[in-house]
């Protein structure tokens, strides 16, 4: 049996050697605070597991349009003031990314992708069979300077990935810049896939959506927002040109989200009470950003976090091996490798964790640092 060419480049074992590690670290007896996870660490709120209850009694088990429930689609159209027929629901907010790269990433063509980044645009951009262009952004506070996304831009140039806020730096890009790289993609014929999952994870400046332009599609999903991650509930908004050209791809990948997480959604976005469950969680994430970023920044040069729950750390020290050590002191964090080019020496860190073991992770982390000065 043969693996098909298209996955030649792509890789699963640093994520494998990971977990392997940290699995040996725990069946050895030792205590490990894991700072590597990408989900809030929140249960989903009782008022979405109720009103999901509630429908799966009412026969919400079955498929609905691909679109998605109208309901639903209605209160996302309002709160992004777009119309409802830009908006598709799919199955999590994966299931967009891989409908807009298959509709839109031309095989032999150049993906770009500024670096660090959520590693999947890396895996769809080889899935596709195109090249990946990386653009620095270390040195430009994590968000792409859009001179060097032009310097890079041609009409060889299918798709430009966008995420902000951003995994794995917490970075938000200014809406100037953002909508800057959205007219550069324009004038070379490039769609923008803007991943906006993270959008309602903010802290001081409230992320620009790109909805509404003719070249976008917008990504989102109530993954992280609703703290939903197991129930595939994710959602696309564009053009209908490009949403004509996704649902190629919608009718035989997710077909549909699931009727009740969509119905339970629905219901809590209608009845207002969406904002007050997210304002509570987001609380609680500024807490831990301020706590962990206090401490980190007095051993770290490190930039403060905008949104999501994640924070990127140059160690100066290789990823791999820190991370190994670090573990030594009860730590396990994710190595920056899989993020993209110019990555050795960085890790990320996910804050979605209690306090009391984000006090434990961040005294190891010092334990650690002592004995290596
Ligand atoms: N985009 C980014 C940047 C993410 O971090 C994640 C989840 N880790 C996703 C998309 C996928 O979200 P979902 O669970 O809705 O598929």
């Amino acid at each position: 049996m043969r693996e098909a060419e298209r996955l030649s480049q792509i890789s699963t074992s640093m994520i494998r050697r990971m977990f392997e590690i940290v699995e040996k670290a725990k069946k050895e007896g030792r205590d490990i605070v894991s700072l590597t996870i990408g989900e809030p660490d929140f249960d989903t709120p009782r008022e979405v597991i109720e009103r999901a209850c509630k429908a799966m009694n009412a026969g919400y088990t079955h498929y609905t349009s691909n679109f998605g429930l109208e309901e639903l689609r209605e209160a996302i159209a309002e709160k992004y003031g777009v119309s409802i027929s830009n908006v598709m629901v799919t199955a999590g907010g994966s299931e967009a990314l891989i409908n807009a790269s298959l509709a839109f990433i031309e095989e032999g063509s150049r993906v770009v992708i500024p670096t660090p980044n959520f590693l999947s645009y890396f895996t769809y951009a080889k899935m596709c069979g195109a090249k990946i262009e990386q653009v620095k952004t270390h040195d430009t506070n994590y968000t792409p300077d859009p001179d060097r996304i032009n310097e890079v831009m041609d009409r060889d140039v299918s798709v430009v990935f966008l995420n902000y806020p951003n995994n794995p730096t917490g970075a938000v890009i200014s809406e100037r810049d953002a909508r800057a790289i959205v007219e550069i993609a324009a004038d070379n014929g490039a769609v923008v896939v803007s991943d906006e999952i993270y959008d309602q994870i903010y802290y001081d400046v409230k992320p620009a959506s790109l909805a509404g332009y003719e070249n976008v599609v917008c990504v989102n999903g109530f993954s992280k927002s609703l703290a939903m991650t197991g129930w595939r509930i994710g959602f696309t908004i564009a053009d209908e040109k490009l949403l004509d050209s996704m649902l190629k791809v919608h009718q035989v990948n997710g077909v549909c989200a699931p009727a009740f997480a969509q119905k339970a959604v629905a219901e809590v976005m209608a009845e207002g009470i969406f904002d007050k469950l997210l304002s509570r969680m987001v609380s609680e994430f500024r807490k831990r950003r301020d706590y962990v970023y206090s401490e980190l920044s007095k051993i770290y040069d490190v930039i403060k976090p905008e949104g999501a729950f994640y924070m990127f750390i140059n160690v100066k020290e290789d990823c791999m091996v820190y991370a190994e050590k670090l573990l030594e002191y009860g730590v396990a964090v994710t190595p920056g490798l899989p993020f993209g080019d110019y990555n050795e020496t960085y890790v990320r860190i996910s804050y979605a964790n209690s306090m009391e073991n984000l006090k434990k992770a961040v005294d190891g982390i010092k334990n650690y640092e002592s004995q290596r000065a």
